[in-house]
This record gives structure tokens, C-alpha cells and sequence, in this order.
């Protein structure tokens, strides 16, 4: 079997210390068998453990090895759609449980990083940046609306304030948000997976899930292995492949890019970011970027439909992160990397049940870093018997992508196409 390790990102090269997990190599029983050691899996298991629940994780490469281990580590809260547009096709029973639920999952961070001790280079604060006058029009309704949802660590700034946060002339305002904030992101999946382990719980690397026998006692097939359980949860999100036709079906992976800069130095990374705040624009193909704890930049942007991994990241990512920082043109790169997150249609993730005992949640379309905490938690939930939430999710309408598997990344790509246009012209 080929042992399938991590992106050469500037994570994995800072990664803390991680034992190597064996692959499954015998029949195991458990009560929860969860597919998948990213974020979603991981805040499952740890949800289950913590409430008496036996649980064995299967990894088919190594923990935080897809969009968990390689993202921008930016805590944005609410969802890649927001609260209105949920309100505006939901009832307003279910829109009042999601939009109470759309600020938990930053909370969940902070809980699991004070409580297990999880050394992320944990840093409050996140800028939302306006680059017209229309999306700071829209920041004004989002903070009305976060409002009404009891999230008040917000802060307009106008454009002599934003300067004052970001060294970047581009933005005309902004939103700061005192609970969003950046993480490494895969030392909070290590060490998540270090708290799954002190609870009990079994993870075993290099052992994908390569078929799932269905029934009233389901068992999940590896290469070498299988797990009897009496519940499963699908947690592969972008890197699941054909595994479970019925969630293929609905979603399509795409990739996005980030690179690292070599460390600035205290004084110029100062001088570009001097809160240590995390910043995204608010273009519908947006940019993002933050310091790490040894101040390099790291700077994501950029959307592959269909998840096909370009030639040359740098020269797509650079030019992107010099219009914003131009004082960074001496600047070298040190890493650059990609990673596929999960679109849906609706840029809403899908929840749900197949059968009695298949949970699955998927497809948070973008921003997953709180969502997917959340989800650990509301699927944690359901087993437990406590459906409200989940269903609040799994109530939320899923579509298939036009054209099927074939024709869904043309489409999609047209339909970025058409918002990048409107991000470029600022309407
Ligand atoms: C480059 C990039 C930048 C991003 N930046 C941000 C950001 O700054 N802020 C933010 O909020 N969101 C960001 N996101 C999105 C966010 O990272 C994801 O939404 C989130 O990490 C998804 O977590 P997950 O656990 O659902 O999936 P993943 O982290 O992708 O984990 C799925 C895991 O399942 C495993 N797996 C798949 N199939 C099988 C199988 N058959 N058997 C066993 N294991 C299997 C995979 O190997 C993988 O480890 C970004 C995403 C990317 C790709």
C-alpha cells in the first residue's frame, strides 16, 4: 500500500510532534466508525468520546491531511451563505436555530485549544475588507444582522481606520470581528487528534475507507481492515471521491492556493499587519491572508473548479498578494501549496442521514473552519438522540450541480466567471 503523506506546505514543515498511527490491519468493533480525520471528523469523534461513545477513526493518509491541514487558518464565523439568505428560503424557526448556531464554532475552537492544551498559535480578530463602496454597504447589514443573533464583538471601520489595521491602500472600509481569528491549522487538527487519543479513542492513518457494507450493523471495508459499528460518519468532504455515490452526486471539489512567504521580521510584518488580525476582502472570489507565529504572510486566493492542481501556484497567488502589499516585491516565497474544499449549489453544507446509521455533513463551500467544529457537535448530537439541530441542518434543501458529474465544473466555473467580472467592475 503507497503511504501517502502531507503537501509540502509550510504547515507540515511547522508541524508540532505527531506519533505515526498504524493503518487498520485487523476487524475492529465500535460503537461510531467516523471516516475521516479532518476538522469534521475529529470534532465528532471528540464530541462522541467526551459523552461515553466508543469511537475508531478511520484516515486514508495522515490527520489533517486534506483542507484541515492546508488552509488559510482564518476563524471567519456564520456560514459561505449568510444568515439572511437562509432566512429568506427557511422558515423562521429553523433560520433562528442556524443563525443561533452560526458564531459556536469559533467558541468550540477556544474551548477545545484551552482545554486540551493545544499549542496553534491561536490570535484573536478578523478583518472582513471593502474594496467599494457596495461591499461596505454590506458589511453595515451583516453587523445589523450578526446583531440580532447576539454577536456583538464587531466594529465598522471606516477607510483612516482600516489603515490603521492593514498596511494595504486598496480598502475604501471594513468589518472587525474580535471573536474571528487564525489558527496553524494543522496543529489544531494534531491536536485534536492528541485529545481524541487521551480520551480513548482509535486513529488509524494510511486506511482509507474503500467500501461501506450498508445495513442494521454497517461495516466499512479497508484495503487490509474492517469496522463493524452501529453508526458511521462520512467525513471526507472534498477528498471522498466516489465513496458514497449519493454525496458525490451533490457536491464538486475544487481547489484553492496559498503561499508562504520567508519570516519578515518583526518590523516589517508590524508594519503590514499590526494587530496581528487576519484579513479577507470581501470579493465573491476572495483573498485572504495573516501572519504566522514566525511572521511570515501566508496568502490565499484563487479557485480551481473541479480541483485539478495548476502548474504554478506562486505565479498565480504573487501577483494577487503584491497588488495588495506591493512593498512585498523583494519578497521570497518559501512554500506554496493547494488544497480542495467542498462547493455545493447553494454554498450551504449538506447534512443528513442514509439509512438509520450513515450521518454524514459535507460541503461547507468555502468558509469551514468554525462550521465544521459545529458539525462535529451537532452530529455528535443526533447519535445522542437530541435531533433538533441536526435536522435545523439536514432540513436545509440540497440540489445536484446541473450537468452531473460531466458538465458540473463548466457550470460552475461560467458562474464564477460572472462573479469575478462583478468583483472586477465593483457591483
Ligand atoms: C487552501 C484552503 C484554504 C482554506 N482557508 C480557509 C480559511 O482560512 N478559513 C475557513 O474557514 N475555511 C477555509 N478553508 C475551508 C476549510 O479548510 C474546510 O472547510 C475544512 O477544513 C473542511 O474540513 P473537513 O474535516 O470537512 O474536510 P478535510 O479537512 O478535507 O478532511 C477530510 C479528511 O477525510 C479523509 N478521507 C477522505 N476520504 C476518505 C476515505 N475514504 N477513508 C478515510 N479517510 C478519508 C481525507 O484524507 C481528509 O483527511 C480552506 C480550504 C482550503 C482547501
Amino acid at each position: 500500500m503507497t503511504n501517502t503523506s502531507y503537501p509540502a506546505s509550510y504547515y507540515a514543515a511547522s508541524a508540532n510532534p505527531a506519533p505515526s498511527r498504524p493503518a487498520l490491519q485487523d476487524d475492529v468493533e465500535t460503537d461510531v466508525c467516523v471516516i475521516g480525520a479532518g476538522y469534521t471528523g475529529l470534532s465528532s469523534a471528540l464530541f462522541l468520546l467526551e459523552n461515553g461513545f466508543k469511537v475508531t477513526v478511520l484516515e486514508a493518509a495522515k490527520v489533517g491531511f486534506g483542507a484541515s491541514g492546508r488552509n488559510g487558518g482564518q476563524i471567519v464565523n456564520s456560514y459561505s451563505r449568510d444568515i439572511d439568505v437562509i432566512e429568506r428560503s427557511v422558515g423562521p424557526q429553523q433560520a433562528q436555530l442556524l443563525g443561533n448556531m452560526a458564531f459556536e464554532g469559533g467558541r468550540i475552537i477556544r474551548e477545545r485549544v484551552a482545554k486540551y492544551q493545544i499549542q496553534c498559535d491561536l490570535k484573536d480578530g478578523g478583518v472582513f475588507a471593502a474594496l467599494t463602496a457596495k461591499q461596505m454597504g454590506h458589511l453595515e447589514s451583516q453587523k445589523r444582522l450578526w446583531e440580532r443573533f447576539g454577536h456583538t464583538q464587531l466594529e465598522l471601520l471606516d477607510q483612516r481606520r482600516i489603515r490603521e489595521v492593514v498596511a494595504c491602500d486598496e480598502y475604501v472600509g471594513g468589518m472587525l470581528d474580535m471573536s474571528g481569528g487564525h489558527i496553524h491549522p494543522l496543529n489544531l487538527a494534531l491536536g485534536e487528534a492528541a485529545a481524541v487519543e487521551s480520551l480513548g479513542g482509535v486513529i488509524y492513518e494510511q486506511s482509507p475507507a474503500v467500501r461501506i457494507e450498508r445495513g442494521a450493523s454497517p461495516v466499512v471495508h479497508t484495503p487490509q481492515g474492517k469496522v463493524r459499528a452501529k453508526f458511521i460518519i462520512v467525513a471526507g468532504n472534498a477528498y471522498l471521491g466516489n465513496l458514497v455515490p449519493e454525496l458525490a452526486a451533490k457536491s464538486m471539489p475544487c481547489g484553492t492556493q496559498v503561499i508562504a512567504t520567508e519570516p519578515l521580521g518583526d518590523e516589517l510584518a508590524r508594519s503590514l499587519l499590526p494587530q496581528d488580525y487576519c484579513v479577507e476582502d470581501c470579493n465573491y472570489l476572495l483573498d485572504y491572508y495573516r501572519l504566522t507565529g514566525d511572521k511570515r504572510l501566508i496568502f490565499g486566493g484563487g479557485v480551481v473548479y473541479g480541483a485539478r492542481d495548476p502548474a504554478n501556484i506562486e505565479a498565480i497567488i504573487r501577483p494577487k498578494m503584491l497588488k495588495a502589499f506591493p512593498q512585498l516585491k523583494d519578497v521570497k516565497i518559501d512554500y506554496a501549496w493547494t488544497g480542495n474544499f467542498l462547493l455545493t449549489l447553494s454554498r450551504l453544507p449538506q447534512v443528513g442521514r442514509l439509512g438509520d446509521n450513515i450521518y454524514y455533513s459535507q460541503g461547507c463551500s468555502g468558509h469551514g473552519v468554525t462550521y465544521t467544529h459545529l458539525a462535529g457537535k451537532v452530529l455528535a448530537e443526533a447519535l445522542r438522540g437530541q435531533a433538533e439541530r441536526f435536522d435545523a441542518f439536514a432540513d436545509l434543501p440540497h440540489y445536484p450541480f446541473p450537468g452531473g458529474q460531466l458538465l458540473r465544473t463548466p457550470f460552475a466555473a461560467l458562474g464564477a466567471w460572472y462573479y469575478g467580472l462583478r468583483d472586477k467592475l465593483g457591483f
